[in-house]
């Protein structure tokens, strides 16, 4: 799902992979090396993990609520998978980009589409997993998921590395230091490009 193409300065990132495939701790080194970055919080019905913030990792909100945004047309995409339903907000990308800020953007990779739709000028990166052997293994140590999460977050990864090809840029995740430069290679040329 999609809305009108809005008109901005702000460069726009947005990062998709199958869960476990280090996605996360690349973000988190990127972010330290441009703290200008801002990142796009969506909302959630799935419930925090260990350590997660409302409002800073995810918005938590009900179903309800969640179906009430959808009906208000609050979300510039959004998609239901685990059972659970996960959006980008209008509200908090429009704000940020009003001010010419630039933004990250992690989400899956059918809400990356959507968000290219929106915003074509929108910079998609995919985050690959050296082989699903290792991502099964990396989620398995992770242990944050149920076996039955887990089968399907698995399911879903084989599902995920058919869209590669559909982004601007694959990063494969082999060595940690390399994919941060690689990533960090792609951001500095964009944020250049003004
Ligand atoms: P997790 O439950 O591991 O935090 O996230 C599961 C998946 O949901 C990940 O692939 C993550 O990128 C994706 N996701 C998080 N927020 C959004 C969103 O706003 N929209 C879409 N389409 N996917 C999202």
């Amino acid at each position: 799902m999609s809305s009108q193409p809005i008109e901005n300065k702000g460069r726009i990132f947005v990062f998709s992979a199958p869960s476990g495939a280090g996605k996360t701790t690349i973000l988190k080194q990127i972010l330290e090396r441009f703290p200008e970055l801002v990142v796009s919080v969506s909302a959630t019905t799935r419930k925090p993990r260990e350590g997660e913030v409302d409002g800073l990792d995810y918005y938590f909100i009900s179903e309800g609520e969640f179906l009430s945004k959808i009906n208000n047309h609050d979300f510039v995409e959004w998609e239901k998978f685990y059972d659970y339903y996960y959006g980008t907000l209008k509200s908090s990308v429009e704000d940020t980009l009003d001010l010419g800020k630039s933004m990250i953007f992690e989400v899956d990779v059918k809400g990356a589409l959507s968000i290219k739709k929106v915003f074509p000028q929108a910079y998609l990166i995919f985050i690959q997993p050296p082989d699903i052997a290792e991502l099964k293994r990396r989620l398995e140590a992770r242990n944050t998921e149920s076996n039955e999460d887990l089968r399907k977050r698995v399911e879903r990864a084989e599902m995920e590395l058919n869209f590669k090809d559909m982004f601007d840029y694959v990063v494969v995740n082999s060595d940690l230091e390399m994919a941060v430069e690689k990533v960090n290679g792609i951001i500095l040329k964009a944020l250049e490009d003004k």
